[in-house]
């Protein structure tokens, strides 16, 4: 009431939009297990998945063939979704993230139900996470890959050493071997 209102000059101006606003749910397809808990927690039931099993040869001799589910189709029907985000919160496996793409408007309500291939490419505008607190704990996975790394730097070390010290005694034992045989020389000029 006390500024001057001013006309959003939308389309032409992109309104500037709260990095983590809730526009519509991306999937990392690449992600996803099929483990339908999505789909169950879904208080509208607007998620829908389809998918088979697929076998895989067992990759050692005497070991059974594994089976995995492969995704045949994701869809999220955004005439129903009211973005409670519960899916995002549930998915065990960081496959759904939250967009803030907003431009998904249709003419036929039949047409907001969309489809993998749109929600995959809506994954280039969800956002970077926010920088971690600096006081905050390591995380699990980057804990487990610095100690893992630190792991095989020493082996690293350790071998280059033992590596070192297997030269050094072959060095001498060299060493001590011309020295075997010059004594037979000086008593060459003894002679
Ligand atoms: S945001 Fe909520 S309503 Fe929308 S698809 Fe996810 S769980 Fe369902
Ligand atoms: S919860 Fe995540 S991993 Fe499981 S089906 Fe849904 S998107 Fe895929």
């Amino acid at each position: 009431m006390t500024r001057k209102s001013v006309t959003a000059q939308y389309p032409d101006v992109q309104p500037e939009l709260p990095p983590r606003s809730r526009g519509v749910i991306a999937l990392l397809e690449e992600n996803c297990t099929v483990c339908m808990l999505c789909a169950r927690e879904c208080p509208d039931w607007c998620i829908y998945i389809d998918s088979h099993k697929e076998t895989l040869p067992a990759v050692e001799p005497n070991a059974r063939a594994r089976t995995r589910n492969v995704l045949d189709r994701f869809a999220i029907d955004f005439s129903l979704c009211m973005y409670c985000g519960i899916c995002i919160e549930v998915c065990p496996f960081d496959a759904l993230f939250w967009s803030p793409e907003f431009e998904y408007a249709e003419e036929d309500i039949h047409d907001l139900t969309h489809e993998r291939e749109r929600l995959r490419e809506w994954m280039w505008t969800v956002p970077a996470p926010p920088a971690l607190d600096p006081s905050a704990e390591e995380p699990k996975e980057i804990a487990a890959a610095r100690k893992a790394a630190e792991k095989a730097a020493a082996a690293e070390a350790a071998a280059r050493a033992a590596a070192a010290a297997a030269a050094d005694a072959d060095g001498e034992a060299g060493a001590g071997a011309d020295a075997g045989t010059d004594a037979p020389g000086s008593s060459e000029g003894d002679a």
